[in-house]
């Protein structure tokens, strides 16, 4: 099954997104990134470094500027948003309206309408420029059409300072590119400043929530520095980041190998030399434990300073700054303590709570370390598309399976989706059915394990068998969740069941299908998860949630989220809803094309504020696990939600028998055609 393997980001294809942007765009270039400071650049030649390393030969070119109703056009047909944050604030002390607010905080910077502008326009480092057309990124998407203006600058340009950014952009829609790309050009004019010339030092840092997003970003980075004379590197335990430090360091990390963390072991401490690498990517709690050896012991233990570090990218932001990650983040974020820190935050999803939190963040920085107001850069903020929705290529079903038994048949029923028996045509009856890979989703660790119990044996032996199936979770030891990765990407597993810690920004390229064997605790968790598929523009992922009589109460933020996205949705999505607790309708191939309901979306609970808090923090009670204090009832609801009946024993036993039964049967039809065969042997 080769469409498989389209799963690896590493298999160098080289047709990406057939992204058509629209031939009317103004091919201008040439245009200076903000309208309002449109200082034509000049072509001067830049002066060589004499160790400069290669693309150094930056020669931007200027040309005509398209008019500003151009710019609205585009941006209108990009749904582009981009708000001066400071003069939102500053005019929503007014009384005008929060509609007139907004609309007079907009701005129009220019967009980039082609990679090309990139190496013309902002004398990009051409090492870079070349490994973007190398990876086969030949238009740029909606978020990098918008935000790549903003935070690359032309070289010398005087009146524009890079501004803090916050950008709300789709799932799959290309963010690590929007921010990678001018991280790595800014560190690059970094080691041609006069007198930085072999100054080698932490320059700049990402923070990702996971482990498994850390090292997807390195390895998108090491394609794209190659040659460029910038390194980055993932943080790893025992690294070494300050001189005379008892503890961690970082290595130089410039080779072009691919990481996937089953070499994330500890860095010896004889090797342990201070780090050389320009960017270090890191989870924050890696990092911390670098910064402060002492955390452990005492959260609030200041973190040693990284003065040079001049830029902070927060990939999945609105995580970084939830409550499980928060005090992490931010200490990280206090160690920064250059003037001239710009930070950026990326996500799918930024609530208004998050956005606060970091705007006040950064301005309470700013007071602490007394900035100067003249110094205080621009604060805007980016939104693509509709916000919190998910995308218009994933069609959404929503199964309702009454219990839980009923979810295991329901899943059943997607990996084996049985062919129609009746000769009515059913209304369904071209609808394809869901083909693997399925990336699954369960609540916790215990309910993936135990799902993958049930459903190892499900792949019949001829398709490989328990092989195609695996479970990935942070229970695992790296090198195995490493393994578990490649085997994904690479298509030789089909099913891989999983919690929530793949539901960031991972980018798996050819997933089908997800399910949510249990609903995702938020609104924005359920964008993420369903957000696996349909990447880089994909057309006809799906996303399936079940759901029981006890999710009915948490179903709402779903649907809700799922009608929003319809919106945008060109044809209407696939969503069936079982009235009699059974899911015999609308899986596998039997989904029906119908908009959710008005009637389901009314007849849904709406979920109380302080519930939606409690699912978001404990998930759904049934399918925790059972504690000692737990009473009699609680535990009865708990065991009863588990996943599954049969022991290892059973279900080995039931799979040799089912393959000795499915054996028997086929030598008997060979015997059958053997003597038919026999008999008649045909014309020749
Ligand atoms: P996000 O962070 O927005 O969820 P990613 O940065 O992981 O998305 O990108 C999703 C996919 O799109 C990746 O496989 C990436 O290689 C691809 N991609 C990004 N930018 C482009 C582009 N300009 N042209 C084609 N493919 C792109
Ligand atoms: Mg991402």
């Amino acid at each position: 099954m080769d469409a498989l393997r389209l799963l690896s980001r590493s298999t160098g294809l080289k047709s990406k997104i057939s992204r058509t942007l629209p031939q009317n765009i103004p091919s201008a270039s040439g245009q200076a990134p903000v309208q309002d400071v449109s200082e034509p650049s000049t072509s001067r030649k830049r002066k060589r470094d004499s160790d400069a390393p290669e693309g150094d030969d930056n020669q931007p070119t200027n040309s005509s500027q398209p008019s500003e109703s151009e710019i609205r056009r585009i941006h209108k047909k990009h749904k582009i948003k981009i708000v001066d944050l400071n003069r939102f604030r500053a005019i929503s002390k007014s009384s005008e309206s929060r509609k007139t607010q907004k609309e007079q905080s907009r701005i129009f910077p220019q967009p980039l309408t082609s990679f090309e502008q990139l190496r013309a326009d902002y004398g990009l480092n051409a090492a870079l420029a070349r490994n973007i057309s190398d990876q086969a990124y030949f238009e740029p998407t909606e978020v990098q059409i918008a935000t790549l203006p903003l935070l690359l600058m032309i070289p010398k340009e005087e009146q524009r300072t890079e501004p803090n950014l916050l950008t709300v952009a789709p799932t799959g829609s290309g963010k690590t590119l929007a921010f990678l790309i001018p991280l790595i050009e800014k560190v690059s004019r970094a080691h041609r400043r006069p007198g930085a010339v072999g100054e080698r030092h932490v320059r700049a840092i990402i923070l990702a929530p996971t482990k498994e997003l850390v090292f997807q970003i390195v390895n998108e980075g090491r394609k794209l520095t190659a040659n460029t004379g910038v390194t980055l590197s993932a943080v790893k335990k025992g690294m070494r980041l300050f001189d005379g430090s008892t503890h961690s360091n970082v290595e130089e990390s410039g080779d072009d190998a691919e990481v996937n963390g089953s070499e994330d072991v500890k860095v010896s401490p004889k090797s342990s030399a201070i780090v050389k690498a320009d960017i270090l990517v890191s989870t924050p709690l890696s990092l911390v434990h670098l910064l402060c050896p002492s955390w452990e012991e005492d959260e609030g233990s200041p973190p040693r300073p990284l003065p040079n570090v001049e830029s902070l990218i927060f990939d999945e932001a609105d995580v970084l700054l939830d409550p499980l990650f928060r005090s992490q983040t931010l200490a990280v974020w206090s160690a920064c303590t250059s003037l001239s820190l710009r930070v950026s935050m990326w996500s799918a999803t930024i609530g208004s709570n998050v956005e606060e939190l970091a705007v006040q963040t950064i301005s309470d920085r700013q007071k602490k370390l007394e900035v100067p107001r003249s110094q205080r850069p621009p604060l805007i903020r980016t939104i693509i598309g509709l916000k919190d929705t998910s995308l218009p290529t994933i069609s959404h079903r929503l199964v309702y399976t009454a219990t839980e038994s009923g979810k295991l048949l329901g899943m059943r029923q997607l990996l084996h989706p049985s062919r129609p028996t009746s000769k009515v045509k059913r209304q369904d009856e071209n609808t394809p059915p869901p083909r693997p890979p399925f990336l699954v989703f369960t609540q916790t660790i215990a309910r993936a394990q135990a799902l993958y119990s049930e459903l190892q044996y499900d792949i019949p032996a001829q398709a490989g068998g328990s092989s195609r199936v695996a479970v990935l979770h942070s229970s695992l030891s790296q090198h195995a969740r490493s393994s578990i990765m490649q085997n994904f990407r690479q298509g030789k597993i089909w099913v891989l069941i999983t919690t929530d810690l793949l539901s960031r920004g991972i980018d798996f390229r050819g997933v089908n299908v997800v399910v949510n064997y249990d609903i995702p605790t938020t609104a924005a968790g359920y964008v993420h998860r369903a957000g696996r598929t349909g990447r880089g523009g994909r057309e006809g992922g799906a996303c399936v949630s079940f759901y029981t009589k006890e999710d009915i109460a948490y179903v709402k933020g779903i649907a809700n989220v799922i009608v929003a996205s319809e919106k945008t949705h060109r044809t209407p999505a696939n969503t069936t809803q079982s009235s009699d607790g059974t899911q015999s309708k609308g899986i596998g191939s039997s989904a029906t094309s119908e908009m959710i309901q008005p009637w389901l979306l009314h007849a849904l609970p709406s979920v109380s504020k302080s519930a939606r808090k409690a699912l978001k923090l404990h998930g759904v009670e049934s399918r925790r696990a059972i504690h000692a204090d737990d009473d009699e009832k609680t535990k009865r609801m708990k065991r009863k939600a588990r996943i599954g009946t049969q022991s290892g024993y059973e279900r080995r036993e039931t799979n040799r028998k089912r393959g000795a039964l499915e054996g028997s049967l086929r030598a008997k039809t060979k015997a059958l055609h053997q003597r038919e065969k026999e008999d008649w042997e045909g014309f020749e």
